[in-house]
């Protein structure tokens, strides 16, 4: 028997052995329980076994690439947290252009150091705890307890990212945040995304809001949601 990690377990897909080695050193060092799977059909898999807390999924896998493992575990309404590597800038484009529900992405070569503090920052924020009153705007309802979002009763499933940015604006009914004030509080100390990522997240809230998305941009400034 297996004594559980203290910090829940990351499923690390990874082909490059070199890589998912130091992805093993670092993350069992800071706490965490690791299983390395090394092409995309296996880590699949794995994630029904094991359970992941989070995946920190290679795009360029064998059998099936790390896009195509988010997007079947998203069809299966599949919301483990997941990391992509990417190999390259074209990458980053499918990543984030799909809607595929990333949390986060780092680009290679990148520092484990680095990766390892946004794995806590996306578990931080998945798992919520923060535990507030429920919030209202028009026919949205939010309730960080439960991490659930309804429109007009209807269940709305966001990404842990996408819950945390509606969440943000929502708390400060009428409040216009930069991106850079979004990024600081919803990505955390570990961001560098740049405003970019701001704007893809707003687009996919929004899509998944429809009409009634509180969201307001503010041109040249940033985002409000709620009261003028
Ligand atoms: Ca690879």
């Amino acid at each position: 028997m297996k004594t559980a990690p203290a910090k829940g377990l990351v499923l690390v897909v990874e082909d490059e052995s070199s890589i998912a080695d130091l992805l093993r050193l670092y993350l069992s060092r800071a706490g965490y329980g690791v299983h390395v799977e090394r092409d995309g059909a296996r880590g699949l898999a794995q994630v029904q076994v094991l359970r992941p807390a989070l995946i920190v999924l290679d795009v360029g896998l064998p059998t099936l690439d790390g896009i195509e493992v988010c997007r079947k575990l998203r069809a299966q309404d599949d919301w483990t947290p997941v990391i992509f590597v990417t190999a390259r800038d074209d990458e980053v484009d499918r990543v984030i252009g799909l809607e595929l529900g990333a949390d986060d992405y780092v680009t290679k070569p990148f520092s484990p150091r680095e990766l390892v503090a946004r794995i806590g920052t996306v578990l931080r924020r998945s798992s919520g705890g923060t535990g507030s009153a429920v919030l209202e705007t028009g026919s949205v309802r939010l309730d960080p307890a439960s991490r659930q979002v309804t429109v007009n009763d209807r269940n709305v499933t966001l990404t842990a990212t996408e819950f945390d940015l509606l969440a943000a604006l929502m708390r400060r009914p009428g409040m216009v945040f930069t991106r850079e004030q979004l990024l600081s509080t919803v990505w955390g100390a570990a961001a560098y995304g740049g405003s970019r990522t701001v704007d893809v997240h707003v687009a996919q809230v929004r899509a998944k809001l429809g009409d009634e998305s509180p969201i307001r941009t503010h041109r040249g400034v940033g985002y409000s949601a709620g009261k003028p």
